[in-house]
C-alpha cells in the first residue's frame, strides 16, 4: 500500500473538500487543548460533512491498515484526540445537526458535531433540559463529551454522560454500522454496548450518530458562594450540604491558588484573604428560598469569613464564568500545566487536598487546585514554564506523585477528562495486570488491527 493509494481511495469515494492534506490545516488538528503531541505528520484530515461518509473512509482505512484519530472540538485535556503519525485524522465537528427534540418521549437526537450548549439551548426552547454540563460546554462536541464520558459541574446531582446516552450509532473498525440499542428507557436485551463505547476515547468505534435522554426544565438557577479561611473549611461545608435535604446540582470547590490566577485572569472580585472559595446551586422548581437558607447555614457553620447568594440566573452565570475559567486562567500564568483530574471517594477529600501542597513543596511545583467537590473529583493543576527545564522536571514529577496519590486513596487518575496519551502509564498501579489484559482483549476483540486512537485510552 502507498499513501497516495489511499488517499487516491479516499478522494474517489468522498467529496473533494473532505480529503485535505494542506500541512496549515493539518496544523491545526494536531493535538487537543492539552498540547500533548504525538506526530507532527498525519495521513490527511478528513472533514466530515455527512455523517455516511464516515463508514466508507473508515472501510478505507481498515483494508490498508491505516491508522485513524477521531476528533471532535479537540478541547480535550489528556491528549485523547491528539494525533498519531501516519493517521487519519477523522473531523466529526462538521457533522452538527439536531435531528429530533421529542417531547414525549424525552429524547433528542443529535449528530456528534453538535457542541453541548447548542443542545441545551436548542431543547430549553422546548422546555426540556440535557443537564450534562462539562465546564467547557461552549466549545465541546456531544461526540467528544460521548467518548470522554465527560462529567463537569453538575455530576453531583445528575451523574455523568453515560447516565443520559440512550443509544449510539457507532462505525467499527471494520467500517461496519451498529445501532448499539433502541431507545427505549430500558433493554437489557445482549451487553450493554452502549456503556462501552461511551467513555472509549474513540478506540473501539466512532460515534455517528446519539440519542440522549432529557428531562423538564429545572428551576432558574441561584446560588450560594462561600469564602474560608482553609480548605478544610470549605470541604465541611460540602458535607454538610451534600448530607442535607435538597442535593445541589453543582458545589464546586476552588483553592486560593486557583482564585490567584482567576484575579490575573481578569476575575478580580476574589477576597484577598480567601484561602477556599465555595459555590453551591440547587436547581429545584418553585421555592428554593429554604434550600439557599440552609447553604448558607452551613457554610456559616463552617466559618464562612464571607457568604454571598446569587439572585438571578444571571448572576449565578457570572459567578460560574469564573469557575469555567478555571483551566484557561491557571494555564496562562505559566504557560504550560498538567490538568490533572483526580476523583476520590468524598470522604478521602480532606485527605487529598493536606496532601496536594505537600507534593507541591517536596517538588518545587505550583499547583492550583479546584474542581467538583459534590463528586470528589478535583482537578490539581501543575504548572509550569515550558521554556524552563527545571519547571518541567518538577512538574513531571508532582504530577506522577498526584496519580500514586490518586490510586493510594482508593480513587481513580482520572474521573473525567480521560487517559489519553497522558495516562496509560499510570493505569497499571490502579487496575492491576488481569483487568489490564482483559482490556486489551476488548480492544483487540472490536479493533484486531489496532488502528482506531492508538496509544490512547489502555
Ligand atoms: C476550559 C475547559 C474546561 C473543561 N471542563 C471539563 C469538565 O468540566 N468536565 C469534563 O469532563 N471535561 C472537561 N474538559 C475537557 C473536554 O472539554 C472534554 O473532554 C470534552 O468531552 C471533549 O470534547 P471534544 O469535542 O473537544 O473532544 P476531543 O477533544 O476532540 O476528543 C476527545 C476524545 O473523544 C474522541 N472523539 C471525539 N469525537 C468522537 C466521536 N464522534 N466518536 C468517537 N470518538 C470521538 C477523540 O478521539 C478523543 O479520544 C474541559 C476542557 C476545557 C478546555
Amino acid at each position: 500500500m502507498t499513501t497516495n493509494q489511499v488517499l487516491d481511495e479516499l478522494r474517489a469515494a468522498l467529496p473533494a473538500k473532505v480529503v485535505i492534506t494542506d500541512p496549515a490545516l493539518l496544523a491545526d488538528r494536531i493535538t487537543d487543548v492539552s498540547g500533548v503531541k504525538a506526530s507532527d505528520s498525519p495521513l490527511a484530515l478528513l472533514r466530515f460533512t455527512k455523517t455516511d461518509q464516515v463508514a466508507p473512509a473508515m472501510r478505507i482505512a481498515a483494508a490498508h491498515a491505516v491508522q485513524v484519530v477521531p476528533q471532535g472540538s479537540l478541547s480535550g485535556l489528556a491528549g485523547a484526540g491528539s494525533a498519531v503519525d501516519g493517521a487519519l485524522l477523522f473531523d466529526l465537528s462538521q457533522l452538527n445537526k439536531i435531528l429530533l427534540i421529542d417531547d414525549v418521549e424525552q429524547v433528542a437526537v443529535v449528530e456528534p458535531g453538535v457542541i453541548v450548549a447548542d443542545l441545551q439551548d436548542a431543547v430549553l426552547r422546548a422546555g426540556l433540559f440535557y443537564p450534562r454540563d462539562p465546564a467547557s460546554v461552549k466549545v465541546a462536541s456531544i461526540g467528544g463529551t460521548i467518548a470522554t464520558n465527560a462529567g463537569g459541574v453538575r455530576a453531583v446531582k445528575y451523574g455523568v454522560t453515560r447516565d443520559w446516552v440512550r443509544s449510539l450509532e457507532v462505525v467499527l473498525a471494520d467500517g461496519a454500522e451498529i445501532s448499539t440499542r433502541p431507545r427505549t428507557i430500558k433493554s437489557v436485551a445482549g451487553y450493554d454496548l452502549t456503556s462501552l463505547i461511551v467513555g472509549s476515547e474513540g478506540t473501539l468505534g466512532i460515534v455517528t450518530q446519539i440519542t440522549v435522554s432529557l428531562l423538564p426544565e429545572p428551576g432558574p438557577g441561584r446560588a450560594v458562594t462561600g469564602v474560608f479561611a482553609s480548605v478544610a473549611d470549605a470541604l465541611e461545608a460540602a458535607d454538610a450540604i451534600v448530607g442535607g435535604a435538597t442535593r445541589p446540582s453543582s458545589l464546586e470547590l476552588l483553592d486560593a491558588g486557583v482564585l490567584a490566577a482567576l484575579r490575573t485572569y481578569g476575575f478580580t472580585d476574589f477576597p484577598e484573604q480567601a484561602e477556599a472559595w465555595l459555590f453551591a446551586a440547587p436547581d429545584e422548581r418553585g421555592d428554593d428560598e429554604g434550600t439557599l437558607a440552609s447553604f448558607k447555614a452551613a457554610m456559616a457553620t463552617s466559618g464562612a469569613l464571607d457568604i454571598q447568594q446569587a439572585n438571578s440566573s444571571e448572576e449565578t452565570a457570572a459567578l460560574m464564568a469564573a469557575r469555567r475559567a478555571f483551566q484557561p486562567a491557571t494555564r496562562s500564568l505559566r504557560g504550560g500545566s498538567y490538568n490533572g483530574d483526580v476523583c476520590v471517594p468524598r470522604t478521602r477529600l480532606r485527605e487529598l487536598c493536606e496532601r496536594i501542597p505537600l507534593i507541591a513543596q517536596k517538588h518545587g511545583a505550583l499547583i492550583a487546585t479546584g474542581g467538583h467537590a459534590g463528586d470528589g473529583n478535583l482537578h490539581p493543576v501543575v504548572m509550569y514554564a515550558p521554556q524552563d527545564d527545571a519547571q518541567v522536571r518538577a512538574a513531571e514529577l508532582a504530577q506522577t506523585e498526584l496519580l500514586e496519590l490518586a490510586t493510594e486513596l482508593e480513587g481513580t487518575v482520572t474521573g473525567e477528562h480521560g487517559v489519553g496519551l497522558e495516562k496509560p502509564p499510570a493505569l497499571d498501579a490502579q487496575l492491576g495486570e488481569t483487568v489490564r489484559e482483559l482490556q486489551r482483549r476488548i480492544k483487540h476483540a472490536l479493533d484486531p488491527q489496532g488502528i482506531l486512537n492508538p496509544g490512547k485510552k489502555i
